[in-house]
């Protein structure tokens, strides 16, 4: 069903807390914790703790949690001061686009110059 945690997927697992992570922020429906492999300064990625595969399926099925994750990732820049000289919120969708892991996350980057356009 639509928002099961699903036993393969490590994010479903940092959820529940079977997997270690170093998470910064925590709301009744999201995790926010910082990217093992950090591509800025502040790389934190924000997760809807309801598994949906990939940012699109989130919002169709449960937009009032995508909401909560686009409020979230503010939340983080504010909290890591990165707000002010301005960041970025991706959602890479597909494997074209980079996705690697198909649970829906936000990727929150900030604390150096981002080009435009991304690689
Ligand atoms: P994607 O490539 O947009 O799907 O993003 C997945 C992100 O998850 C990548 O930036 C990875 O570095 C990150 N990642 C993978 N495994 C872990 C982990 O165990 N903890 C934190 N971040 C992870």
């Amino acid at each position: 069903m639509a928002g099961e945690a699903q036993s393969d997927c490590l994010f479903c697992k940092i959820v529940a807390g079977e997997v270690p992570a170093t998470i910064v922020r925590e709301s009744e429906t999201t995790v926010a914790f910082r990217d093992i492999n950090p591509q800025a300064p502040t790389h934190v990625l924000v997760i809807p703790k309801a598994h949906y595969p990939d940012a699109a399926s989130l919002a169709a099925g449960a937009p009032e949690i995508a909401a909560d994750v686009l409020r979230e990732a503010g939340q983080v820049a504010a909290d890591e001061k990165v707000d002010g000289s301005g960041y970025r919120v991706v959602f890479n969708t597909g494997s074209g686009a980079g996705q690697t892991v198909w649970h829906a996350h936000a990727h929150v980057l900030g604390g150096r110059g981002l080009n435009w356009p991304p690689g």
